[in-house]
């Protein structure tokens, strides 16, 4: 990310800078928690490195121009297509990145699992609650094994008990998988027990970033007091 610049206009004509300078960068299989308070531009920089949007200057690339990097995201919402079942929803993912049909099932067996939704592959979307279709995006990302999984705030419509369970599952398989994720978050905890590396942003218009790295073998439970003291750090 070199030198990202974002700024808004505003219904009023005037321009609200989001972003001022943002300029880091990550190294491949990191575990890159971005950090936060509400409304800081985080999603904003993540839509950023995806290229959903563009930046008012300055650039991001992702890996080297030689071997392209697959890149999946979940967002703050699930955004499943409503009109396809959740296995058809992940095979519209495998489809959509070239994933040989015969590795398909076992992709999808695993990953639902996983989410704890191995029983609901036929379902629709309607018929589940937000936080289960949340669920279903997560495995749907995880199935494409991609090389980056960008997350926001995945875990925000999730119960705090399965969401628990889940980043104990994501540190698993960062650990498990070679894989680079970049995970937006405005929680400290959350962030120091999935990170090994923090980034800090503060308030619009600064966007001030301090960059932490954290030991990856560091207690990793959240009622530990040394995680609960590392987290105080970064707020
Ligand atoms: P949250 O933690 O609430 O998700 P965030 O850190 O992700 O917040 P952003 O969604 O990136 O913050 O928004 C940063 C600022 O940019 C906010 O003031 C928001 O209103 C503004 N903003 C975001 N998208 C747009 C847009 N498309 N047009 C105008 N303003 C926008
Ligand atoms: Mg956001």
């Amino acid at each position: 990310i070199d030198g990202v610049d974002k700024a808004y206009r505003q219904m009023n004509g005037t321009n609200l800078r989001v972003l001022n300078n943002v300029d880091f960068e990550t190294e491949e299989n990191d575990f890159l928690c971005i950090l936060g308070p509400s409304g800081c531009g985080k999603s904003t920089l993540l839509n950023i490195i995806a290229q959903l949007e563009e930046p008012s200057s300055g650039s991001v690339s992702i890996g080297s121009e030689a071997s392209p990097t697959d890149v999946c995201f979940v967002f703050q919402e699930p955004r499943l297509l409503d009109w396809r079942t959740v296995r058809e929803n992940i095979e519209f993912a495998l489809d959509g990145k070239d994933i040989p049909k015969d590795e398909w099932d076992e992709r999808i067996e695993t990953y639902l699992e996983l989410v704890g939704l191995d029983d609901f592959a036929n379902e629709y979307p309607r018929s589940l609650s937000g936080g289960m279709q949340q669920r279903v995006s997560i495995a749907r990302a995880m199935a494409v094994e991609p090389d980056v999984i960008l997350m926001d705030e995945p875990f925000s419509s999730v119960d705090e008990i399965t969401a628990r369970n889940l980043r104990s599952d994501l540190v698993d398989i960062w650990k498990e998988q070679k894989r680079t994720i970049v995970f937006v978050t405005h929680d400290a905890i959350e962030a120091t027990f999935l990170a090994n590396r923090v980034l800090v942003m503060s308030h619009r218009p600064s966007n001030v970033l301090v960059h932490e790295k954290i030991d990856i073998d560091r207690p990793r439970s959240v009622d530990d007091p040394e995680l609960v003291e590392l987290a105080e750090e970064f707020v």
